[in-house]
């Protein structure tokens, strides 16, 4: 084992639940008078001679993070400062030219990337409905990487994962999966034969809406090295701080995702019968609603500014439920419904979350 892997028990854990490597990955061995977490490392340089050397090249309190990261994902684990620091790294991968394939619904901070390269004649852009597989497929001929979310951010399609990795592989191209909605716990898509999963730790994985962080995970080994150079050279690190509350969230992540998509499923099947929702999407997993108000987009900023325990913010995947109308953000596509609510169901009691929305509701009808 190297110093960046310090993983006494991961042989142990890799046959254990989810939930017990979620706790147990990442952390120092069991001797007396250590501590039970990672500390962290506050280090711009490491004495020389290791396999660190600089701060930007490494840090054990990072380590500790993508050793659980990896051990969930099955495979390892790279952290970045932030999602789009992460996307930006493994779009990185391809040739002057290439052609990417991507959700035409997919995060509007990559598709505002995959813009911003296109217009710069950097690479081209395919734009598909994910849920068209054959349609992916046939775009997936001359790609030199293909681009997954799902569900997507906030269309909640579902893209048929297997079968677009393996068209995306016969065309010789990246098969990149954005598992940020999923989490491991519901979705491992290097199983599935991805050879890239990208993460925004930001939400799920650290969970308490108080860190920005990222993160690639690979399989093979050889493309780990080829991201962890991308890495070196961008520079998109992590502070070790955010890296240590981002591993301090991954250990209850099986029990927030558990609470959090059962009173999603609850919510959505409530939300159903309500007189002022035209439409509720729901994939029947994850924590994540949208809503669509039968009365338009005003309905939809109104009910935004009526409840008292949701609160009307952006991004998801926190311990307290908040929503938004995403096409309030002029960079969201004109494909999602002007009054379509987002709903990033929390930890909170049930019911309690149903009366606060409830009441909003029955005042807009
Ligand atoms: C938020 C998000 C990102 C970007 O992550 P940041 O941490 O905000 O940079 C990427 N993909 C998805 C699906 C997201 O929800």
């Amino acid at each position: 084992m190297t110093a960046d892997a310090p993983d006494h028990l991961t042989d142990h854990l890799a046959s254990m639940g989810t939930g017990t490597r979620a706790v147990h990955l990442g952390r120092p061995p069991h001797v007396a008078d250590q501590p039970l977490n990672e500390p962290i490392t506050p280090a711009s340089t490491f004495v020389a001679g290791g396999d660190r050397e600089y701060g930007r090249y490494g840090n054990p309190t990072w380590s500790a993070f993508e050793t659980a990261l990896g051990g969930l994902e099955g495979g390892r684990a790279l952290a970045f400062s932030s999602g789009l620091a992460a996307v930006a790294t493994v779009l990185d991968l391809v040739g002057n030219g290439a052609k990417v394939v991507a959700p035409r619904n997919c995060y509007t901070g990559t598709a505002m990337q995959l813009g911003d390269l296109e217009a710069r004649g950097r690479l081209r852009t395919e734009l598909v409905d994910v849920t068209d597989t054959a349609a992916v497929v046939r775009a997936c001929e001359d790609a030199a990487l293909v681009w997954l979310e799902s569900p997507t951010n906030p269309a909640l399609e579902i893209a048929d994962l297997p079968t677009i990795i393996a068209a995306a592989h016969e065309a010789g191209a990246y098969a990149v999966v954005d598992n940020t909605f999923a989490t491991p716990l519901l979705q491992r898509p290097l199983e599935s034969g991805a050879d890239l999963v990208v993460h925004s730790v930001t939400k799920y994985l650290a969970g308490h809406s108080d860190v920005l962080m990222g993160a690639v995970v690979t399989a093979d080994d050889e493309l780990h090295g080829v991201i962890k150079g991308r890495r070196d050279l961008l520079g998109a690190v992590p502070g070790t701080f955010e890296a240590y509350l981002a591993l301090r969230g991954l250990r209850t992540l099986h029990l927030r995702v558990e609470r959090a998509q059962s009173n999603a499923a609850e919510l959505a099947r409530r939300l159903g019968d309500h007189p002022a929702i035209e439409e509720v999407r729901y994939p029947g997993f994850g924590g994540i609603v949208a809503i669509v108000l039968a009365q338009g987009a005003m309905a939809a900023d109104l009910l935004t500014h009526k409840t008292r325990l949701w609160v009307h913010a952006t991004s998801l995947g926190g311990v307290e439920s908040t929503f938004e109308r995403r096409r309030r953000w002029k960079a969201e596509p004109a494909t999602i419904p002007d009054a379509l609510v987002r709903l990033s169901v929390g930890v909170e009691d049930v019911d309690d979350l149903w009366e606060d929305l409830r009441v909003a509701l029955d005042d807009l009808t």
